[in-house]
């Protein structure tokens, strides 16, 4: 008897004409028809992913306003930063179903010390609720040296993440000071360069997507402790420096002549740096390949510092009138007093990081030798910074001395 031929049930094409028809009961399909069900699913998953997203996370401009409550200044580093790192968590919840559609964007921060760049990527983090890990890139050491392993950042994010493997493969790993492993210009020192270009081999390898062995406590090389594997492809990886002569690179480049670091112009040509400049510095192109976002950050003025003192949301004098009010006792400022700390801290050249131990020493012997029981007030006046003795308003009449 002569068998019938068969037909999908769904385009009625006939078996000649299609590669293959896979029968079920009273029903078939062909290969074609798979295809299209199976890439419509796929673009319905896709799309209920990215409602999810969008639903879950915040927009760019959520972020970069929240970014705005913590951070002075730094209007063009916390743009790129909300954009990156709202399409670097696209990826990753996208990834569910269509893998690898776009690169991973990890990003380099470049900008001088005390200008925020820690500060932006921890407060980044807390904004995006995920875990981060702060590491040094001098304690880093090629796997076989004396120092820390590269995976002992991740070692960090996972115990960051309160040891929840899932939370800590989408966190954020900062590294800090990384242009101290820049390659060292006079490479043919018979000595091997164990803190350079090295490490940056070595964290070529997690920056992008691998399976690291981590062990879950750092350091303790233990020969019983398991190691745990790590996927790194969610991981956001965000690495700074200052770069210290990196201007006079750029300014050669350009064909400028360069007038020396801390200038205005060094200052905002650091906005034209590219990977040339970066490579000449001592970074490897493989490196710098995996970071294809690199993001400048000024330094902070005079005015900014005045602002950081006082408007942040965790400002640090929010955070002493607090302590101060817990003792029951006001603290007052005057405008012209936040004037001398900021030019103090510039005198210091450490950013907004001299901030903190500036206030610090003036508020230090109040705390020390003063008797809140009998303090009404405590005002910072521009002659309180400069003796370094606040004015206090007693409740009673009773005398204070430094
Ligand atoms: P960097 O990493 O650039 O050397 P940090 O981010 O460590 O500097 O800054 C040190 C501290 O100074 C931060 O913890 C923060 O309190 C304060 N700070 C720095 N920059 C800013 C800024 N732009 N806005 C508000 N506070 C800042």
């Amino acid at each position: 008897m002569k068998q019938k031929r068969l037909k999908c049930s769904f385009c009625f094409e006939d078996e000649s004409v299609c590669a293959r028809i896979v029968a079920g009961p009273g029903v078939f399909i062909c290969d074609k028809c798979i295809q299209k069900f199976y890439d419509e699913l796929q673009y319905e998953g896709l799309n209920s992913n990215f409602s999810e997203f969008q639903n879950k996370f915040p927009t760019p401009r959520d972020i970069f306003e929240f970014l705005d409550s913590y951070v002075i200044g730094q209007e063009h580093a916390k743009k790129v930063l909300s954009v990156a790192t709202y399409n670097h968590y696209k990826r990753v919840y996208l990834s569910k179903n269509l893998e690898s559609i776009v690169n991973k964007s990890n990003i380099l921060l470049i900008g001088p010390t005390g200008s925020g760049k820690s500060y932006l990527v921890k407060t980044l983090a807390k904004c995006l609720q995920v875990p981060i890990s702060l590491n040094d890139a001098t304690s880093l050491t090629e796997a076989g040296y004396v120092g820390d392993d590269v995976e002992s950042v991740l070692s960090n994010l996972f115990i960051a993440s309160n040891y929840n493997l899932e939370e800590a493969e989408r966190g954020i790993c900062f590294i800090d000071e990384i242009d101290k492993i820049a390659r060292k210009q006079d490479s043919s020192s018979v000595t091997r360069d164990v803190s350079g270009e090295g490490v940056q081999q070595a964290l070529l390898k997690i920056v992008e997507d691998t399976k690291a062995n981590i062990l879950p406590r750092p350091g303790r090389k233990h020969p019983q402790q398991d190691y745990i594997q790590m996927r790194t492809r969610d991981i956001l990886f965000i690495v700074a420096g200052v770069f210290e002569g990196i201007d006079k690179i750029i300014d050669e480049r350009a064909g400028r002549k360069s007038i020396g670091f801390n200038s205005s112009l060094s200052e905002n040509n650091l906005y034209e740096v590219n990977t040339e400049d970066l490579i000449k510095f001592g970074m490897i192109p493989e490196f710098l390949g995996r970071f294809p976002i690199i993001c400048q950050l000024s330094p902070l003025s005079e005015s900014d510092l005045v602002r950081i003192l006082e408007e942040p949301k965790d400002a640090l004098l929010k955070q002493y009138k607090i302590i101060f009010e817990s003792e029951g006792v006001e603290l007052i400022w005057e405008k012209e007093a936040l004037v001398e700390i900021a030019k103090k801290a510039i005198l210091n050249n450490t950013g907004a990081r001299g901030l903190r131990g500036i206030v610090e020493e003036i508020f230090r012997d109040i705390f020390f030798e003063c008797n809140f029981d009998v303090i009404q007030k405590v005002i910072l006046t521009k002659n309180a910074v400069l003796s370094g003795c606040p004015e206090i308003i007693f409740k009673r009449k009773v005398a204070y001395s430094k």
